[in-house]
């Protein structure tokens, strides 16, 4: 049993997410779920959060949005933000899938499947916020307020939300951002709407700025314990995953772990420092399959050594590696292989 572990701690994602919560009130947060729940497995997330009461889960597509529609049963509203194919667009109308809808070509789609269904969609309209990266731009959203207004009229949607998504590259941007947004929610109000769910900030915003804050809050590495690179630890927030390796063999000062490169640990990360029982140790070398550690008195095979975790053994957290390769905590965890054991502790 020498497979490395990502151990998964239940009772810090719930307490990272009341807290999370205390923080955004009376924002409602919305639980992102893309990437596997930022590889910790979707499933697992979207029980944990339903436990802990979360009503809103975000998932980048309309297959993420069944897989947690399964899990979560017939309560809870889900939101599948990438733009799909007519064959998802019918999935989401038959599970209750909210879309974000960022073009009007989506839009007319959309229309015309919720027609032929006689079915109702429930979408959020995005905004283009300078992103630009998938929204209708300030000069089609009055058309495209119109349109929906038409096909709600007829039934056939439900405008539940306005959305956009924040840069986070800087304040400034951030604040033109949200007058653009707030001019897209006034033009949609004065239509006679009323969209319950207005939504902008992810993790950092959301936490930092209550002032660009909406009605809901699309939170996803706060929840995991993943801090922002170059931002600061978060109070009340813990790493949720613990990627641990097993000693398997000690070579002269140093201690060989079961873990390398085809687990999906980057080898620029050679030099960083891992937790083990004797405190922080450096590591040495990155191979295929194993790694070596420098090596502490009295170390044994069968001895386990913390990749990232919450700091318990000296090991950093996953950001704290991705800042050392230039890179974001997200991505230290989304690209470990299946050959890493998924263990959930309670
Ligand atoms: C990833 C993502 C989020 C969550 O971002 P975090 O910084 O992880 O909280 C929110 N909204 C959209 C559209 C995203 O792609």
């Amino acid at each position: 049993m020498t497979r490395p572990e990502l151990r998964i701690r239940t009772d810090r994602f719930v307490s990272n997410i009341h807290a999370v919560r205390d923080r955004i009130a009376p924002s409602e947060l919305m639980v992102v779920l893309k990437d596997d729940a930022y590889g910790h497995g979707l499933d697992w997330a979207v029980e944990a959060a339903r436990d802990a009461g979360v009503l809103w889960y975000g998932t980048y597509d309309v297959a993420g949005g069944v897989a947690t529609r399964r899990v979560l049963g017939d309560d809870g509203r889900i939101f599948a933000w990438v733009t799909s194919t007519d064959a998802e667009i019918d999935e989401a109308l038959a599970r209750g899938i909210d879309l974000g809808v960022g073009s009007q070509e989506y839009l007319a789609r959309i229309v015309a499947r919720a027609r032929e269904r006689g079915a109702t969609a429930r979408i959020h309209l995005k905004i283009d916020t300078g992103l630009h990266r998938n929204g209708l731009l300030p000069e089609e959203w009055p058309q495209a307020t119109d349109e929906v207004r038409r096909a709600e009229a007829d039934g056939h949607v439900l405008l539940v939300g306005i959305w956009s998504h924040l840069a986070e590259a800087s304040d400034p941007e951030d604040d033109e951002a949200q007058t653009a947004f707030l001019e897209a929610v006034r033009i949609v109000e004065a239509s006679g709407a009323t969209p319950e769910a207005l939504h902008l900030t992810a993790s950092a915003a959301s936490w930092w700025r209550p002032e660009l804050r909406g009605t809901v809050s699309r939170i996803g590495a706060f929840c995991y314990g993943i801090r922002s690179a170059d931002g600061p630890d978060i109070p009340g927030v813990a790493p949720v995953a613990e990627l641990v390796a097993t000693v398997v063999g000690i070579e002269e000062d140093a201690a060989e772990i079961s873990i390398g490169s085809f687990d999906g640990i980057p080898s620029t990360l050679v030099g960083a420092e891992v937790g083990t029982d004797a405190g922080t140790r450096a590591l040495q070398s990155i191979r295929a399959t194993t790694s070596l550690v420098a090596g502490w008195p009295g170390m044994r095979v069968g001895d386990p050594v913390w990749l990232f975790g919450a700091g318990e053994h000296g090991e950093s957290s996953a950001t704290t590696l991705a800042e050392r390769i230039d890179t974001v905590g997200e991505e230290i965890l989304t690209r470990l292989t299946p050959r890493v054991r998924r263990v959930i502790v309670d």
